[in-house]
């Protein structure tokens, strides 16, 4: 079996890792005018994920960041069997990265209970330091992405070529439609499952992640 391939998995945060997407909680909160249209936009694809969410944090004032901050981190609630993926794929030797469209400022905090090494872990940024909230993009699309995805999967999941990794992607929404298109199995919830079934993508549901331990580990009996 040397030429078995490294499994790998790029997990989404918001929506998939948490119960509710923390972008979108964070907006409805504070409520600033205007945000509805932008959200609307994004989930149609009429603008791209990280134009949406750039407008949407910059209609925040920075002098708001402490609360902004502080809700971000405390209403987060984790989906069920996350910490039992996370053993499962030390078990069984899988890379596991966490690949979200979130902002550093509650995903750092959110997730170090759970001892994910930082290099693992990818978001977008964030800067208070101006008048309004202004979000960073330290990971962006490469040249072979047009998507204009602000976090973008698909860059990521290019460092793992399909020859040597099997890659697998688990992810709810519209970040993770990209990225869903290049991995080996997806596991769906929410809207990625509808996208999913549209262009005939290899998909699970699941709704924990024991759900999705419970397949890999029988997949894994069966293949091998
Ligand atoms: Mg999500
Ligand atoms: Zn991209």
């Amino acid at each position: 079996m040397g030429n078995e391939r490294k499994r790998v998995i790029f997990c989404d945060f918001d929506g998939t890792i948490t119960v509710n997407d923390n972008i979108v909680a964070i907006i409805k909160h504070f409520d600033p005018p205007g945000w509805e249209p932008i959200v609307q936009d994004v989930l149609a694809q009429r603008i791209s994920v990280r134009e949406g969410v750039g407008r949407m944090f910059a209609l925040l004032p920075s002098s708001m960041q402490a609360e902004v901050v502080d809700y971000g981190v405390n209403n987060v609630r984790i989906r069920e069997g996350f910490a039992d993926l996370l053993a499962y794929c030390k078990e069984q030797d899988i890379e596991f990265y966490v690949t979200s469209g979130g902002i550093d400022f509650f995903v750092y905090p959110v997730l170090e209970q759970f001892g994910i090494p930082v290099n693992h872990i990818y978001c977008n940024g964030s800067d208070f330091s101006g008048d309004r909230i202004e979000i960073t993009w330290p990971n962006p699309c490469d040249e072979h992405c047009q998507n204009d995805c602000g976090m973008c999967k698909t860059t990521i999941m290019r460092r793992f070529p399909a020859t040597a990794n099997e890659r697998l992607l688990i992810g709810d929404s519209v970040t993770d439609f990209e990225g869903a298109k290049q991995a080996d199995l997806v596991f769906s919830r929410a809207q990625l499952t509808t996208k999913c079934q549209e262009l005939d993508l290899p998909h699970v549901e699941f709704e924990t992640f024991h759900d999705i331990i419970r397949f890999l580990r029988t997949e894994r009996t069966t293949v091998q």
